[in-house]
């Protein structure tokens, strides 16, 4: 168990402390193991997130113990999903309407910075050493295996860090995927831009998703009157932004008819964050000393949301895999490491193939027009395609024949 080697700083570090790895940081101390987390960051800090979580996901932060203090700091319920298409078709489905019934009748939505700074401080209450403003710059290795990692303090100053097994947590654009090597972009390659806005007018009780030609836009309230509004584009489209992203912002969101007039740029509470471009997940999650967990590992188009979920939920995973490998002495080996990546393809699969359809199908407007119309038509389609995005129906019920038939004709 955690402290017998005295060779190694810590048993595990962890890089990147947003939900992937501050909740591996609860699991993993929670069993007793010495875990090192650090982040580039300082909490609270500003994420570029449409901040929409599902019951599914709210189920694993119950698990962590948040969910009363996110309530209690203004976490807005969220009863599901109205998709609206490019030529005006239009869905709802409502979590609470699908089968199996989800853990909860509404999710949750909340600003990144109150949702990441309480799962910081669950992992500093586990017992987490959590370190602030400190960059992981460069693995260790130890006989091929990686073996901790050098990280640049507060202060400027570098240090290693030893340790059995080092977990990239790193989010997108992961330094720790990267070393491991082998990461691949995929299509469709796109940019985001990410506000957080006063009195959106029109606003019900679920998120809004309005597809486009050129891209779509998810508006979705979190907190009493604040709304975040999130573009997404092409990433040939979002070169026009450079130097001018707020303009740039305002003018994209008014060609999309459901939303023209209803966002307004003098009520911007939060300047425009950028990220992108993304799409890419990483050739292997796991190796000898090291395994990857989030976005680190993969991050698909978030039209269908539920990054953090997918975060929390590898979190448990690479946590179970990670107390079986550190039981063995020296260093995490690669063989004790990969039963995670069967976990991983196992609770994965099917949302990774469904996230695929919906991805490709927004490259043919008027094909996913049509579809957006029929299950408009037929509200326990709806419900259950919902459901499946949030994690807590099974993808069958959506990839099979009589489903895809039934959408499409
Ligand atoms: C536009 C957009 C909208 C989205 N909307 C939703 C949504 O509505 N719902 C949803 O569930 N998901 C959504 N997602 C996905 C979600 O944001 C991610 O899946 C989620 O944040 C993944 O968590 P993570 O912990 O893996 O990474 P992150 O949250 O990105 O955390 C990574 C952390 O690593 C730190 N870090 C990076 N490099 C280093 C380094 N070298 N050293 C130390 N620290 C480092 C960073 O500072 C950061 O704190 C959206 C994503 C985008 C881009």
């Amino acid at each position: 168990m955690g402290g017998v080697l005295s060779a190694t700083d810590a048993d595990v570090l962890i890089a990147g402390a947003g939900p992937a790895g501050s909740a591996t940081a609860v699991h993993l101390a929670q069993a007793g193991w010495r875990v090192v987390l650090v982040d580039r960051a300082e909490f609270p800090r500003d994420k570029p997130c449409s901040e929409y979580m599902s019951p599914e996901a709210v189920r694993l932060l119950d698990r962590l113990g948040v969910v009363p203090d996110l309530e209690a700091a203004g976490a807005v319920a969220l009863e599901g999903t109205t998709v609206i298409g490019a030529r005006g078709s239009r869905l709802t489905g409502l979590f609470r309407e699908a089968e199996p019934q989800p853990f909860r009748p509404a999710g949750l939505s909340l600003p990144r910075r109150i949702l990441d700074a309480r799962l910081v401080r669950a992992a500093r209450e586990a017992g987490a050493d959590v370190r602030e403003r400190t960059r992981l710059e460069a693995l260790l290795h130890d006989g091929g295996a990686v073996a901790g990692a050098m990280v640049r303090g507060p202060d400027g100053r570098h240090y290693p860090i030893r340790a059995r097994l080092t977990i990239g947590a790193d989010g997108l654009g992961s330094l720790v995927a990267r070393r491991l090597g082998r990461r691949h972009s995929s299509v469709p390659r796109r940019v985001a831009f990410v506000a957080h806005v006063r009195g959106v007018a029109g606003m019900g009780s679920t998120a809004e998703m309005h597809v486009g030609d050129a891209g779509y836009v998810g508006l979705n309230r979190i907190g009493a009157d604040l709304y975040n509004v999130a573009l997404v584009v092409p990433q040939a489209s979002a070169a026009a932004a450079r130097g001018a992203v707020t303009r740039f912002f305002f003018s994209m969101l008014e060609g999309f008819p459901g939303v023209r007039g209803r966002v307004d740029p003098s009520r911007l509470e939060r300047e425009v964050l950028v990220t992108g471009p993304f799409a890419s997940r990483a050739g292997r999650v796991t190796a000898g000393g090291a395994l990857l967990v989030g976005d680190a590992a993969d991050f698909f188009d978030p039209f269908t949301g539920q990054g953090i979920y997918s975060a929390l939920r590898g979190a448990e995973m690479a946590a179970l895999t990670a107390c079986g490998a550190l039981e063995r002495s020296g260093i995490a080996s690669a063989e004790a490491l990969a039963p995670y990546r069967q976990l991983r393809r196992r609770a994965f699969a099917g949302k990774w193939a469904v996230e695929r359809l919906i991805g490709y199908g927004m490259h043919l407007p008027s094909l996913f027009d049509r579809a957006v119309g029929r299950l408009g038509r037929h509200p326990d389609m709806a419900h259950t395609l919902i459901g499946v995005t949030g994690d807590f129906v099974p993808a069958s019920r959506v990839l099979n024949p009589r489903f895809l038939t039934r959408m499409m004709l």
